[in-house]
């Protein structure tokens, strides 16, 4: 599946492995029925990654985990097998939840686990449905009368369709929150805490992300019980493979700037950051009337929109996507090789998750950030919190883009 034969993340980037956590370095050593094996090779997995062979053995004994692995190297991987072991496909009853923070991560990994899942799941081609934001509710109440297994959504609809009693939970053994840290911040918290309430007490929780800052981990105290934990080193978080980079520009020079990469940046495929949904709106159109195409996407667009701009750029027939931090998290496009920061992300969570977009699983990228007088500072604090170095961009940057 990778080009290049490269270990998506080193073994020893991890915190010393706990009891309980031995890594395997064979799907076919792991405990997984056959037509899951089965459903893994077809999907083109070949060898686990390393937080795969740590993390899919502890998931299916069914205690609480908290897995966390650097950005590309298969988390989704890892839970969508786990959540897949655990679902017993004799009961057309809900078993498994997924909650992820926006519609388009939730969709990708509805696709992994239903792919995965192929087999075993087989004569059930719809077990594994999505209940996001944006659809009509009356479609969701149709699926869930019509048998399904397990559940991707988002909170908000995920705990509109549980409260009216139409996503049965007696039957529940696994919810899985996906970009954990996120899921478990302010924004997300009480609808979290919304949907717990209706889940099974001995219910298994399991927590995935590439970042778990310390008081997430302070917070699973109160709703986890005895977690494994698979953790990686602070200074272990940046990849090889990515790398960062800045240019020293105040704000009324970034767009000259940024047009000047232009011609690199379409060459490769990119994302581009901004802060704010006005300022995406803004640089697309400064970029389209320049004849720099682009395309652009937040929270602000309506549902078939950003399903249309997710789908050509996924195709790869749009190579530049301007965005907001809504595709930060868990978006999964193998050929992003460039993303630019033309603002600094506010949060240092979300600066690994960004740049995370480029250099999947293994493949090379390079991270551009723009910063004016006022971000050096925040520019340095992130590359001490992360132990890594971002030097200023040279000339010949390009020779870091891989393929
Ligand atoms: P994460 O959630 O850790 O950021 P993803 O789960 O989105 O990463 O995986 C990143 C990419 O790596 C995906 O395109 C996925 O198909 C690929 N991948 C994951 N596990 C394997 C594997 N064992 N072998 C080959 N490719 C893999
Ligand atoms: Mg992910």
């Amino acid at each position: 599946m990778s080009q290049e034969k490269v270990t998506p993340q080193d073994q020893d980037s991890f915190v010393d492995d706990q009891p309980g956590v031995r890594p395997i370095p064979n799907f076919d050593d792991m405990p997984l029925h056959q037509s899951l094996l089965r459903g893994i090779y077809s999907y083109g997995f070949e060898k686990p990654s390393s937080i795969q062979q740590r993390a899919i053995a502890p998931f299916t004994r069914g205690g609480d985990i908290i897995a966390q692995a650097q950005s590309g190297t298969g988390k989704t991987g890892a839970f969508s097998i786990g959540l897949l072991q655990r679902v017993d496909f004799r009961h057309n009853i809900i078993q498994g939840l997924v909650l992820s923070p926006t519609r388009e991560l939730a969709l990708q990994t509805a696709e992994v686990i239903t792919r995965i899942g192929e087999f075993l799941a087989d004569g059930h081609p719809s077990f594994c449905e999505t209940f996001v934001g944006g659809t009509r509710v009356q479609d969701d109440l149709r699926k869930l009368s019509s048998g399904v297994i397990v559940a991707v959504g988002t909170p908000g609809r995920v705990s509109d369709v549980t409260k009216r009693g139409a996503l049965r939970t007696e039957g529940m053994r696994t919810l899985v929150l996906d970009e954990a840290d996120e899921m478990l911040s302010q924004g997300f918290a009480d609808q979290i805490y919304e949907i717990f309430r209706f889940l099974p007490k001995d219910i298994q929780v399991a927590l995935f992300s590439a970042t778990m800052p310390e008081d997430v981990l302070d917070m699973t105290k109160k709703f986890m019980r005895d977690p494994i934990r698979i953790l990686v080193k602070r200074e272990s978080l940046t990849l090889e493979g990515i790398k960062q980079f800045f240019i020293a520009v105040e704000e009324d020079f970034k767009l000259d700037t940024l047009m000047d990469l232009y011609e690199t940046v379409s060459i490769a495929q990119s994302v581009i950051f901004a802060n704010t949904r006005r300022k995406v709106d803004w640089l697309a159109e400064q970029l389209n009337k320049s004849n720099h195409t682009v395309s652009s996407m937040h929270a602000e667009m309506s549902k078939a929109d950003r399903e249309r701009v997710m789908n050509t750029f996924r195709s790869g027939s749009s190579r530049v996507l301007v965005t907001t931090d809504l595709v930060a998290r868990g978006i999964d496009v193998h050929h992003v090789n460039i993303v630019i920061n033309y603002d600094l992300p506010t949060n240092k969570e979300n600066y690994l998750h960004r740049i995370g977009r480029g250099g999947r699983y293994g493949r090379k990228g390079v991270a551009i950030n723009f910063v004016t007088d006022k971000e050096v500072e925040l520019l340095r604090e992130i590359e001490g919190h992360y132990h890594t170095q971002i030097d200023e961009l040279p000339e010949d940057f390009a020779a870091y883009l891989g393929e």
